[in-house]
């Protein structure tokens, strides 16, 4: 996979799932800017990557930083070629009964405008020469866990902003698609595992993917390869998958 001249937003970048990308992407020559609130993570991820690479500190839940990163990485790198909407949180963790509506909208913010803004944000630099947009889903999209409402309603609204940014999109150029990635051994995943709620929580460690997996396909959705997927969401449970994407 080569992304030569190629330029990507990847927002979520400062660990796990987005950093791992972050290093992937690089690797296949992309030029990269990091988009996450933890501004010295990115900064330090962005050195490690060379001249590649930017930080872009930004919160995902206001639209004016969401504008405004998207304004930045133009500036820097010409261009804007690929966005990954990965950012998320998965707290709180809590019986919808109990769950603190202020910290329930909180990750609505994030999760869901948060992928709308970005969308909405790179959509219109982005068709004047056609790209890829990729959202990081979860199984949690289609399957209710208990625990997980407000996660799992963001989820499945974030699902169809993708159908909805393919139905709009594919005629000016643009490439939609989404990515399931399973259980990947990420901060996340020890979040869920202290909460103990749900069958999730009960995994055993070794049942988590590694970040380079999802790295690696997200990499693989940028090319053509990966067409027949366009307006849908593809799992890295599915074993026809992972062999497409080049895992065992
Ligand atoms: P992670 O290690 O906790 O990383 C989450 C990333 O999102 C961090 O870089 C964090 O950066 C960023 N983020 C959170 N809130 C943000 C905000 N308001 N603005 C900007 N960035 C924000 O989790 P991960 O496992 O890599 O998750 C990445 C994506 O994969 C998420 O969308 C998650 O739902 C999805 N996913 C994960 C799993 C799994 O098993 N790990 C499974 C299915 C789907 P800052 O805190 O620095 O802002």
């Amino acid at each position: 996979m080569d992304l030569t001249g190629k330029t990507a937003l990847i927002t979520g970048a400062s660990r796990g799932i987005g950093a791992a990308a972050a290093r992937a992407f690089v690797n296949a020559g992309a030029n990269v800017a990091l988009v996450a609130r933890s501004a010295d993570a990115i900064t330090d991820l962005a050195e490690e990557l060379g001249p590649q690479a930017i930080a872009i500190p930004c919160d995902v839940s206001q639209f004016s930083q969401v504008d405004a990163a998207v304004t930045a990485c133009v500036k820097a790198f010409g261009q804007l070629d690929i966005l990954i909407g990965n950012a998320g949180v998965i707290e709180p963790i809590a019986p919808l009964s109990d769950a603190d509506p202020d910290a329930w909208g909180k990750l609505i913010d994030i999760n869901l405008k948060g992928v709308f803004y970005g969308m909405r944000a790179a959509m219109p630099v982005m068709r004047q020469h056609g790209g890829t947009i990729i959202t990081v889903s979860s199984g949690a999209a289609h399957n209710a866990l208990e625990g997980w409402s407000a996660y799992c309603a963001s989820k499945a609204g974030a699902a169809m902003l993708t159908e909805s940014a393919h139905l709009e999109g594919a005629d000016q150029g643009l490439r939609v698609l989404g990515l399931s990635p399973g259980t990947v051994a990420t901060d996340m995943q020890h979040q869920i595992k202290a909460s103990g709620i749900n069958p999730v929580s009960q995994l055993d460690w070794s049942e988590h993917i590694p970040a380079d997996w999802p790295a690696k396909a997200l990499l693989w959705m940028c090319s053509s390869a990966a067409d027949a997927h366009l307006g849908q969401e593809i799992s890295l449970r599915d074993p026809d998958i992972r062999k497409k994407v080049g895992l065992t």
